[in-house]
This record gives C-alpha cells, sequence and structure tokens, in this order.
C-alpha cells in the first residue's frame, strides 16, 4: 500500500466526468488499498478516485473508522428527508461549508467481485454517499454551500473532511 497525493479543488481532474469501471484488476484493488490508506491518513470519511488523480467511477467510504465500504460504479436510487450541517473535502483542506442534502439515501453499486450490492444510509453516511458520488461526475460541495466557507479550527461541531 501506498499513500495517494490528494489533489486540491482547482485541479482540473477534479473537474471530469469519470468512466465506469469495468473489471476489477489487480490494478484496481492496489488502488482502493491506496484510497483507504491515504483516506485514514487525512482522517477523512470519503475519498472518490479522481481525488487521487484516477478518472474512474470508484469511492471508499467509512464514516465510523470501522466500516469500510468500496462503491464502485455506485448510482443513487433514492433520497429522501433533509439535513443541514457542515461539510468539507479532503480536497479543500481546513474548510468547511453548511450544505443541505437528502437525510436518507439508498443507492446501488458493483463491490470488489463486481456483484450488485444496495447500501442504505442516514445522517453521515447519507451525507459521505452523496458527497463522494458527485465527485465522480466532476462536482463538489462547494457548489452547493450555503453562505462562507469557514475554517475548520473556528467549527465547533464540524467533522473533518470527507
Ligand atoms: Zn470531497
Amino acid at each position: 500500500m501506498a499513500l495517494r497525493q490528494i489533489r486540491i479543488k482547482g485541479d482540473a481532474i477534479l473537474e471530469k466526468v469519470c468512466k465506469e469501471v469495468k473489471e476489477v484488476t489487480p490494478r484496481t484493488e492496489e488502488l482502493i488499498n491506496d484510497m483507504f490508506e491515504t483516506m485514514y491518513e487525512a482522517c477523512g470519511v470519503g475519498l472518490a478516485a479522481p481525488q487521487v488523480g484516477i478518472l474512474k467511477r470508484l469511492v471508499v467510504i467509512d464514516v465510523t473508522g470501522e466500516d469500510p465500504i468500496v462503491m464502485i460504479n455506485p448510482k443513487v436510487i433514492e433520497t429522501s428527508g433533509e439535513q443541514r450541517g457542515y461539510e468539507g473535502c479532503l480536497s479543500l483542506p481546513g474548510k468547511s461549508g453548511i450544505v443541505t442534502r437528502p437525510n436518507y439515501v439508498k443507492a446501488m453499486y458493483q463491490d470488489v467481485n463486481m456483484e450488485t450490492q444496495f447500501i442504505e444510509g442516514t445522517e453521515l453516511l447519507a451525507r459521505a454517499i452523496l458527497h463522494e458520488i458527485e465527485h465522480l461526475d466532476g462536482h463538489m460541495y462547494t457548489e452547493k454551500v450555503e453562505g462562507e466557507l469557514i475554517n475548520n479550527e473556528d467549527l465547533e461541531n464540524a467533522y473533518e473532511g470527507e
């Protein structure tokens, strides 16, 4: 495993649409392992492949530190409710902003065996799933922020990055 360099907002790769993953090769597995290592090292709860410069539809998420999830070709199929709260991104370190999102999300994806799986999440998990999937289409949470971004040290209740 190896740490990968996290691309920072302004890097054109973060604005591109990622390609479907057709098969999981040893290189894909290496990418997944590196993405988890990179995410944990940066104290994030999610990371999308374009954030490490790879234009593939692949994200890793772990909102508790004990529930690693690999989502290949993820798609949102249902959302409901609403949550409003601070959100951050490893591609914009040290900053957070208020984003309103659905409080519940159901998504489908392929696992590392390319078998279709479904996931349901609420609260932070729902926020992380939606945030990461948006990266795959070249979008960042900053497009949805209400008001100004603030520095994380000014926050009492923000969580660190996605
Ligand atoms: Zn992000």
